[in-house]
């Protein structure tokens, strides 16, 4: 189980939450990756390797945008790579992961029988599906995100950003960590304290089972 960041700002987030995931390496982990909202397009990074190796990728091309989800990942299913490394993205949402969803072979054999073609080996993508899948039928993120949670076995702390719904993030979790950072004009979500510790030192713990919407202003 590795490190989550998220955003909802006024500023850019790439380099928030790129400090964030620096932050959260001394848990240790395999590959890190970024996806960031901008004009109703989702933008991603992911490497294998340190948290630098994306960042570079990242440097070279620079994804600006006010919202967006970050990770660092420690393999449980799939080898760590690129493809399998997080955020993952399917239909116009993009999620990052900490945990095992323990049903995901059952969830993955139905949404390959609806028609889902998958580009990673993850739990986590089934996941992402799911959410995807909704969202496409016109419900809010937040409706797809708590619908979706009610169908997995498992442990999870989860951030999930939609093209449909700029300046928002959903998160959820249970069995796993996950807090919210309130800051001015700011929201962040975090997997532990010290991602956040920079941005706020007003945190907010959620309990088991919670869904939690987070914007700029709140
Ligand atoms: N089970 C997920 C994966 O293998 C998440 C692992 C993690 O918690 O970093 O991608």
């Amino acid at each position: 189980m590795c490190g989550i960041v998220a955003a909802a700002a006024q500023r850019d987030v790439a380099p928030l939450l790129i400090a964030g995931l620096k932050s959260l390496e001394y848990r240790g982990y395999d590959s890190s990756g970024l996806a960031v909202l901008e004009a109703g397009r989702i933008e991603r990074v992911r490497a294998k390797g340190k948290v630098r190796e994306m960042e570079a990728l990242y440097l070279a091309r620079p994804l600006p945008g006010g919202t967006g989800i970050a990770h660092t990942r420690w393999a449980t299913h799939g080898v760590p790579s690129e493809a399998n490394a997080h955020p993952h993205i399917a239909g116009k949402v993009a999620i990052v992961h900490n945990g095992i969803i323990e049903n995901y072979a059952e969830l993955r054999e139905a949404l390959i029988a609806r028609g889902h073609q998958f580009h990673s080996e993850t739990d986590t993508e089934v996941v992402a599906a799911l959410i995807g899948e909704q969202v496409d039928q016109g419900r809010r993120l937040r409706e797809a995100v708590m619908a979706t949670v009610k169908q997995l076995d498992g442990a999870y702390a989860i951030a999930v950003i939609s093209e449909d719904e700029p300046g928002h993030v959903v998160g959820a979790r249970y069995g796993a960590p996950l807090l919210v950072g309130i800051g001015i004009g700011e929201h962040f979500l975090g997997s532990d304290a010290q991602a956040l510790i920079k941005f706020t030192r007003q945190m907010m713990y959620l309990e088991e089972g919670d869904v939690v919407e987070i914007s700029r202003e709140k």
